[in-house]
């Protein structure tokens, strides 16, 4: 028969997966003989079979529940139900990683009708009884039978009003004996049944409040943000109750063994006499700080002190506990590593292993990789942010906190910028045309997109914070305005977006500029030391790599190059190229790109300094690039000496019902080959000139996009070398390069031992690899994926999280099918997922070279690249 209840004396902190991680450490601290209200844990598992069978706790959960309860009821002397002296408990929620959004707590379960007058006797203190069984009522209503709380309140509220009192505390025992009548009064007629008087229906009931809590939505919803498997389950705690508001000896608190804010070392918490956890968390009462418990409880404060510093030494990490005080006895109801700002989390790391308490393999392992992005880009001061109303919520698709003014177009977002205001650029869609508004602005907030559309690519390159695809939105960009959540905003209006969470709030929230310290230094030296894995960039312009490199980038993974000429003076001109009708046309027209493409290929290789550099050729999905405004129609007519309706003419003739899927990439290419051959014209007078100019090692990479076939890459290579050799015999160089492919679409991957035979490198493009192989569009599967999650189907967005398990696993064969053919074959990544933590554990796993992702992902991919590899090394 399976085991599914633990006594805490009967666990410890390695079974956290079983007994999550509250129950865990409750066992630890049983097993160190610390003061603990004494328990048991329903574990994970009996979560998991919850909801395997139809949302039903089974008899054999349930017999051992009341198993482990009646030994419990031996540790305490007391009956769980009892008339007279009932022991009574307290029930908790606990996952294997701390998750808020479940349901917390519920205190003091088994009071009824008649128990509370035992309590109240046994006690001598009735108020303090009829108070308990109050708060009960109404957390279980709450909490177990969602009847809202504020019912409640409103109850108490009406009951003291008409006493005429201000505070709780002046209720005597009688008013809460009415307020408890009224109270069951409501029950009754929200429910349409009495209050549970029996204790182990009650006990039931809040075990299966916490199973249900781990699926509702605010769970998913961070469990999605933080890549925490929903097949987890939580486990349940049932704790004896003790009591911090049996008067002035008795209180509760929380305290940090270090500031969690700055990581400094030193106890930090507050607490309050005569009360009970819920009145720290309400905030109704001001908390006194930790020290101050000196004075009130010297006893007390000098056994907590040494506690907390045994636990802290004992887990070798800063702990963040929850203690009561009863009549002068101090218990730990709870310890876990506490949470902290990715600054305090360096510092504190940094220190561990100075104090000789971690070894470094450690520190790097216990910095969360993606928080590292607070500390790269502004955000919201905390105080500011809980006062702001969310008005929405979108894809978190580049971090950062952004407020200010609403504009509508690229060139009112500019010109405000210009004038000194901060702007959030708000766009049904963004395209090429919109990059120096984008450049401008705060923050961007677009209607349509997802996580690897025009919008968060371009957005994560600037480092600039973007939440994209919020389909809630009602937009009229023409008549300058947008409605959410029953807002009428209009350009001027101030809004603020969270990059980091996707949230959208009304008005303008504070922002903290971001700041790295010293300590951050020490530990992305650690993990360049430890990491196997290389941390390139994908970088298109010379600002862009300089950004990167100074953040860490060794290498440009992916230079897209239609994105150089995204600025206004440019996008002319490649709109020229893509609109030619004739050879000659389209021959004049790259005449004209090439002294830019070769400008600024020159800067990224002197940028670079020798690194090596990875240029993709033009891969430009028609429909970010063809003309939709009237005026760009007109001003490309004017120069290219065509008429308008000439111009529209080809528009439409190019327009294609998939652009995804349509004549972009290596198609292009063969189509035109007059394209190849100037841009590889252009890589290569670049690296040579600067090669003899700066005496940098230049070996350019050129990388063949959308190559489904290995002849379709046989004939642009054979364009790119015949170019190159060209260029070469031209300039008298002997500089050698490397021809390469992207590997994006399914089929690649399929014949990649052939196609290998043709690269001398792949790199795995996966946002077209992940649209492709899941057949959702990059740009509409936001619009979607919402239900996907709610109805637990997929548990993260594709265009994110590498999806491991499909996508994944082409990439696994695609690389191994390349190497058979060429053993050393070159292998990197250049999707968006490249600077996913979990997605680059998993490129270190199947022994990929490189990951390469935007400038302010590389201190992330680093350290995600170190914690795989001591993850591997078993460190
Ligand atoms: C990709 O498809 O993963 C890729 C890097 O190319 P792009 O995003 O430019 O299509
Ligand atoms: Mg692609």
């Amino acid at each position: 028969m399976a085991k599914w209840v633990y006594l805490f004396k009967e666990g410890d902190a390695g079974m956290r997966n079983l007994l999550g991680g509250k129950g865990a450490n409750l066992a630890e601290m049983t097993n160190l003989g610390l003061p603990i209200p004494q328990g048991f844990t329903v574990t994970t598992e009996a979560c998991t079979d919850y909801y395997n069978s139809g949302k039903k706790i089974t008899d054999e959960i349930k017999d051992q529940i009341f198993a482990a309860l009646v030994e419990l009821e031996n540790m305490q002397g007391k009956k769980f139900g009892d008339n007279t002296d009932p022991l009574l408990v307290s029930v908790r929620s606990g996952a294997r990683a701390s998750m808020p959004g479940m349901m917390d707590t519920i205190l003091n379960l088994g009071l009824n009708d008649v128990a509370v007058e035992g309590f109240a006797q046994k006690t001598g203190n009735p108020r303090f009884a009829y108070d308990s069984y109050r708060r009960f009522i109404q957390m279980y209503s709450d909490v177990v039978m969602e009847v809202s709380k504020t019912k409640f309140d409103a109850i108490l509220e009406s009951v003291k009003e008409a006493k005429g009192y201000k505070l709780d505390t002046e209720l005597t025992a009688d008013d809460l004996k009415e307020v408890i009548a009224k109270y069951k009064e409501l029950y009754k007629k929200e429910l349409g049944q009495d209050f549970p008087q029996d204790a182990k229906e009650q006990l039931m009931g809040a075990v299966t409040a916490v199973f249900r809590s781990w699926d509702n939505p605010r769970a998913i919803v961070y469990r999605r943000m933080n890549d925490i498997p929903g097949d987890w389950g939580t486990a349940v705690n049932v704790q004896a109750m003790v009591f911090g508001n049996m008067g002035n000896t008795s209180g509760t608190g929380v305290a940090f063994t270090r500031n969690p804010a700055t990581g400094e070392n030193g106890v930090f918490g507050e607490y309050l006499i005569n009360a009970q956890g819920e009145d720290v968390v309400a905030g109704i009462r001001t908390p006194q700080p930790i020290t101050k418990l000196a004075e009130d409880l010297p006893e007390c404060y000098k056994e907590f002190m040494e506690i907390s510093k045994k636990l802290e030494d004992h887990y070798a990490d800063m702990q963040d506990m929850e203690f009561t005080i009863q009549e002068g006895k101090l218990y730990f109801l709870q310890t876990r590593s506490g949470k902290r700002t990715a600054q305090a989390a360096l510092n504190i790391a940094c220190d561990l292993v100075d104090e000789g308490k971690i070894t470094p393999e450690t520190a790097v392992s216990r910095i969360e990789a993606k928080s590292l992005d607070q500390l790269l880009h502004p955000t919201f001061d905390p105080a500011a942010l809980k006062a702001g109303r969310v008005l929405g919520s979108a894809l978190p698709a580049s971090p950062g906190a952004a407020a200010g003014k609403v504009y509508f177009t690229a060139e009112d977002a500019k010109a405000a910028a210009e004038k000194g205001e901060r702007v959030v650029l708000v766009r049904l869609e963004t395209s090429p045309e919109d990059i120096e508004g984008m450049h401008a602005a705060e923050g961007i907030l677009t209607v349509r997109g997802g996580m690897t559309s025009h919008a968060a690519v371009v957005a994560r390159g600037m480092g600039t914070c973007c939440v994209s695809g919020c389909g809630e939105i009602k937009i009229d960009e023409e008549a300058k305005y947008f409605e959410l959540a029953g807002e009428h905003i209009v350009e001027g209006d101030y809004i603020s977006l969270d990059g980091s969470t996707g949230n959208i709030y009304l008005g303008d929230i504070k922002t903290v500029e971001a700041s790295v310290g010293g300590n951050f230094g020490r530990i992305m030296a650690w993990a360049d030391e430890f990491r196997k894995l290389q941390v390139r960039t994908n970088a298109d312009t010379p600002a862009d790599a300089k950004n990167a490199v100074n953040l860490g980038a060794e290498g440009i993974g992916l230079c897209r190059t239609e994105h150089m000429f995204f600025e206004s003076d440019r996008i002319e001109k490649i709109r020229k190229m893509i609109l030619s009708n004739t050879v000659e046309a389209r021959e004049a027209a790259l005449a004209d790109l090439i002294p830019f493409q070769k400008g600024d290929f020159k800067a990224l290789y002197e940028v670079m300094e020798g690194k090596p550099v990875t240029i993709r050729f033009l891969d430009p999905p028609l429909h970010e690039f063809i003309p939709t405004q009237e005026s760009d129609i007109a001003a490309l007519a004017k120069d290219m000496n065509l008429t308008v309706e000439e111009v529209k003419a080809t528009c439409d003739s190019l327009h294609e019902f998939n652009p995804m899927m349509g004549h972009r990439g290596c198609r292009l290419a063969v189509t035109y080959p007059e394209i190849a051959k100037m841009q590889t014209r252009a890589v290569m007078e670049a690296a040579i000139e600067v090669k003899s100019e700066k005496g940098f090692a230049i070996i350019p990479e050129i990388m063949i996009p959308l190559v489904g076939e290995k002849k379709e890459l046989q004939f642009v290579k054979n364009v790119v070398v015949e170019t190159a050799e060209a260029v070469k015999a031209e300039k008298g160089s002997d500089i050698e390069y490397h021809i390469g492919t992207m590997m994006e679409i399914p089929r690649a991957c399929l014949m990649a031992d052939e196609i290998a035979e043709e690269a001398d490198f792949f790199s795995f493009g996966t946002n077209d690899l992940t649209q492709m192989t899941f057949g959702f569009s990059r740009d509409d599967a936001g619009k979607f994926l919402d239900s996907y999650y709610k109805e637990k189907i997929y548990e993260s967005d594709p265009f994110a999280r590498l999806d491991q398990a499909g996508v994944g696993q082409l990439v696994k064969m695609a690389a191994e099918k390349g190497r058979t053919t060429k053993p050393g074959l070159k292998l990197g990544i250049c999707g968006e997922h490249g600077g996913d933590p979990s997605t680059v554990e998993f490129c270190h796993n199947i022994g990929l070279n490189y990951v390469s992702c935007s400038p302010f992902r590389v201190p992330i991919a680093k350290l995600a690249a170190a914690q795989a590899a001591i993850k591997n090394s078993g460190k």
